[in-house]
Formats: C-alpha cells, structure tokens, sequence
C-alpha cells in the first residue's frame, strides 16, 4: 500500500498513475484534547484503518499524480532522526572536501551516533526547498527514510522491521559550516519526505534499495542501501536505546556519496527502487 498526504491535508492512496481520495478514513481516528498523544495519529492508527482505506479507495474517482501537491506523508513526527556519515565513500569524500570538513577527521556514524532535526523543517516535495542562507553552501542528501509504526523501545535489530511502518524517500538538506548538525540541518524546508509512504510488504528487504537523486537533470548521487555502515536494523535498534521510538517518527538513514550544492531554480529528482520517485523545487526563501 502507498499512502500519501496531498493538496490541502488530503489522505491518497497511490495506486498506478491515480491517487485515490480516501481522506474520509480519518473521521475514525480517535478524537482528543489537549495534549495531543505522542506520535502521529494517523500511523498509530493505521493497522486498523487498513480495510477502510481500502474500501474507500474502491469508491473514489481517480486523481492524476501530476495534478496533485504532494505533502510529508507524516504530519506530525514525534522526532526526525537523523543518520551521519552512513556511507563509508561519503566519509572519503567529505574529508576530501574542505567546504564539508572544515579541516576535521570526519568519523563515521559509529563515533558520531544521531542527531536529531526539528519537526519544523519537514515538508513534502511539492512544498519545495526554501533556501535560507543562498550564499553559504546548500547540500542535497538522498537518503532512504523510515517511519516507525509501532512504539519502540530497547528493542532488538532482529526484531526491529516489525516496527516498520512504511519506507520513503528522505532529503536531509544541509547548510555546510561550523554549526551543530541539529542547527545546520533544521532550518524550515530542510527535510523532504516523499513522495508517499510504501508498506513493508512491498519492500521485503529495504537494505538493498538503489537511491539517486538527479539536479537539473544531471545525476549527482547513485548508491545502493546495501553499503550502509549501520543498516535499518541496526538503525532502528540503535536509536531505540537512547529514545522511545513513537509511531510517525522518521529516521532518514543517512547519505550515499555525491552530495553537492544547490541553488534557487534547481529541480532536484529524487528515486528510490520500489518506493517511488518525487521532484522538489529549489527556490530562496
Ligand atoms: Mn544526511
């Protein structure tokens, strides 16, 4: 199942070309007051809204992708986590380049552990990419993203793709300097999700995705999942040690090699075998 979020707040399922409007699903999520309960109702409730949205997908006319503005399929993420130096050749790469190491050993994920990035910096691909300091250097990130789908805590990597609720494609942008990662990768617009949320049952094993993002129609990064350094279960089980994993919470896996600037007109194209692909617009803020 592909489910997006799209226009003014509207609930799709993807299916083909066509994006069916089964929005009316969300009248049976739970009503609540202040304050709101951890994590994002609508994937807490989704293994129970399963058959509804199936059934309403039978009866709602068509929509065309290209018709649609695309929104983060998660709305509100309890947390985004994010995955640094992933990729050993994005580590070669970023001590290769001064503009991203500033003349600093760049460990690994490893030595590093996560970073976080504000929940106000998510935004789907058909919001677009609003850059807030256009003179600095503004990186593209593709990276594999997860949102969890159940309440996780202290759990196993063997058990961790039980939690699982869906894969997407991340863009962890990036202003490249001196500040944390949580400053420099925070700023509104900087997290991209999309173009939907595809179940685990189409994805048997998500550490074997080819990812790529193309700019301007030029290919800029082109890996495989299957070179990440701590991998979705390790990922998943790593992050659940520290902080309870909450369903709706993201964990963009970290970046392949390639990284690069971006500037205002940019279109950046973005792929994920067996997830998708979405296109994101570059503009200044
Ligand atoms: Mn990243």
């Amino acid at each position: 199942m592909r489910i997006c979020r799209f226009n003014d707040d509207r609930v799709g399922l993807v299916r083909g070309e066509v994006i069916r409007d089964v929005t009316s699903v969300l009248d049976r999520l739970p009503a609540w007051r202040w304050p709101a309960p951890q994590g994002d109702a609508l994937i807490t409730g989704l293994p129970e809204l399963m058959p509804y949205l199936e059934a309403a997908a039978e009866q709602a006319p068509g929509l065309p992708i290209a018709e649609v503005t695309l929104r983060s399929p998660v709305a509100n993420p309890s947390k985004i986590i994010g995955a640094p130096v992933n990729y050993k050749k994005h580590q070669d790469e970023a001590n290769a380049d001064a503009e991203i190491s500033l003349g600093r050993e760049i460990k690994t994920i490893a030595h590093y552990g996560l970073f976080l990035k504000a929940n106000s910096s998510l935004v789907g691909p058909g919001d677009g990419i609003a850059l807030r300091f256009p003179e600095r250097r503004n990186d593209h990130e593709v990276e594999l993203a997860v949102v969890i789908g159940r309440t996780a805590n202290n759990i196993e990597p063997g058990e961790a793709l039980d939690y699982v609720a869906g894969y997407a494609i991340g863009l962890d942008i990036s202003v490249r300097g001196s500040e944390d990662r949580s400053q420099r990768k925070s700023l509104d617009s900087y997290s991209v999700l999309g173009p939907w949320i595809v179940t685990p049952d189409e994805i048997p094993d998500p550490n074997r995705l080819d990812l790529r993002v193309s700019v301007n129609d030029q290919v800029r990064q082109d890996s495989n999942t299957r070179h990440l350094i701590f991998d979705v279960e390790a990922l998943i089980a790593y992050a659940s040690t520290f902080y309870t994993l909450w369903p709706g919470d993201i964990i963009m896996t970290g970046t392949p090699e390639g990284v690069g600037p971006l500037a205002s007109g940019d279109r950046v194209d973005a792929e994920i075998e067996d997830v998708g692909w979405m296109s994101v617009d570059v503009r200044d803020a």
